[in-house]
């Protein structure tokens, strides 16, 4: 059965990797490189306890071993390293905020995961904290470029790497799988979806200070990337949908990262991407309802570096095997037909 996958991001990557490799099926990868690829601007960052309100992420427990396992394979395979275990420092904002994670930091559900502390010398230097804060573990930066790059070479060693503007005919007994990412929202096969993808901007800045070996989650984060230089970001924008950074998300940047960072910087870089996020924050896997050889593999929003891995090995199962698809992930969750 030849298998054809629309999109080479961490969707499509991951995904057409393990079809070939661990199920040792007949991949055929379409890509349009003249498009832009959210997977090549995102910061890479995985960390199981997110969003505004600081939860342990859907699922962590089951996607995190299996992220690890699946990126540590590719890292001896290639012989390179992708993975960059990376802390998370969350400085707390006042005394309420220290007491309630002080509470929870025993709960069952959260003592692997974070320590509290008091303020870390090399990050008191650099930003204006004092309630202490609290250090997430298992968290760290996927090295997203360098593992598209070597899986596009993987590809292409493999003669299955077709760099497309216009996807050829497939035939009815061929299988296609769209990752399209935040495209997807206006292909017709799938626009039907409920799709609410936003724009992020973000910045690589020079910093002249002691080098600080955590990721700071504050009003954004703040990640270190190589010697001097910080990845800081992220925006969240629906109103505006372009491909080029605005000057509105650079300013919202840069004022957020002055209310944490003491130490003057320089922006040396800003990019920006499309999010494929979806109503209600889960991915979308599954069959086109009236097309059968059709299907998609989408939808990871903001956290495609984590849940892709056991996501494309889930529906693996599911296309080659028959294994139902978990409820919250199937396409009819939401629209039924
Ligand atoms: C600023 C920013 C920061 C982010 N930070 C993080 C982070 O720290 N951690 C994290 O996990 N996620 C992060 N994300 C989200 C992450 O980027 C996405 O979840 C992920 O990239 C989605 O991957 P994808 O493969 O679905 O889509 P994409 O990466 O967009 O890839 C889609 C691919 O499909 C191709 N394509 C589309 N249509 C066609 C077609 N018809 N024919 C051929 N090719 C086609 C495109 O060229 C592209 O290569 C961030 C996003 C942004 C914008």
């Amino acid at each position: 059965m030849k298998i054809n996958i629309v999109g080479q991001g961490l969707a499509g990557s991951i995904l057409g990797y393990m079809l070939k490799e661990y199920y040792h099926c007949q991949v055929h990868v379409f890509n349009n490189e003249k498009l832009s690829t959210s997977s090549a601007v995102a910061a890479g960052i995985y960390n199981p306890i997110t969003g505004k309100r600081m939860a342990k992420t859907w699922f962590a427990d089951t996607i995190f071993p299996f992220m690890f396992q699946f990126y540590s394979s590719i890292e001896s395979k290639f012989n390179i390293k992708i993975l960059h275990q990376t802390p998370v420092f969350k400085p707390f904002a006042d005394v309420a905020e220290q007491n309630f994670w002080m509470g929870k930091s025993v709960e069952d559900n959260y003592k692997n995961d974070i320590e509290i502390v008091q303020n870390l010398e090399v990050v008191a230097q650099n930003i204006d904290k004092n309630f202490g804060g609290m250090i997430i573990k298992n968290s760290g930066r996927l090295d997203i470029n360098l593992f598209l790059e070597i899986i596009k070479s993987y590809f292409i060693h493999q003669n299955c790497y077709f760099i497309t503007e216009k996807l050829p005919h497939f035939d009815d007994n061929e299988i296609v799988i769209y990752c399209e990412g935040a495209y997807a929202a206006t292909n017709p096969l799938w626009s039907w979806l409920p799709w609410q993808c936003n724009k992020g901007e973000i910045i690589d800045i020079a910093l002249d200070a002691s080098p600080m070996n955590f990721i700071i989650n504050s009003a954004v984060f703040m990640m270190p990337i190589s010697n001097d230089r910080y990845r800081v970001g992220a925006t969240y924008h629906q109103d505006d949908l372009t491909a080029q950074p605005s000057q509105k998300g650079i300013e919202e940047l840069k004022n957020k990262l002055e209310s944490f960072l003491i130490k003057p910087y320089q922006i040396k870089s800003v990019q920006s991407g499309i999010r494929p996020a979806v109503q209600g924050r889960r991915p979308f896997l599954g069959q086109h309802p009236t097309q059968k050889n059709t299907y998609i593999f989408n939808g990871f929003g903001s956290k495609a570096v984590s849940m892709a891995p056991y996501f494309a090995n889930h529906f693996a199962q599911y296309l080659l095997h028959n294994q139902p698809l978990l409820p919250d992930v199937q396409l009819n969750r939401t629209v039924q037909w």
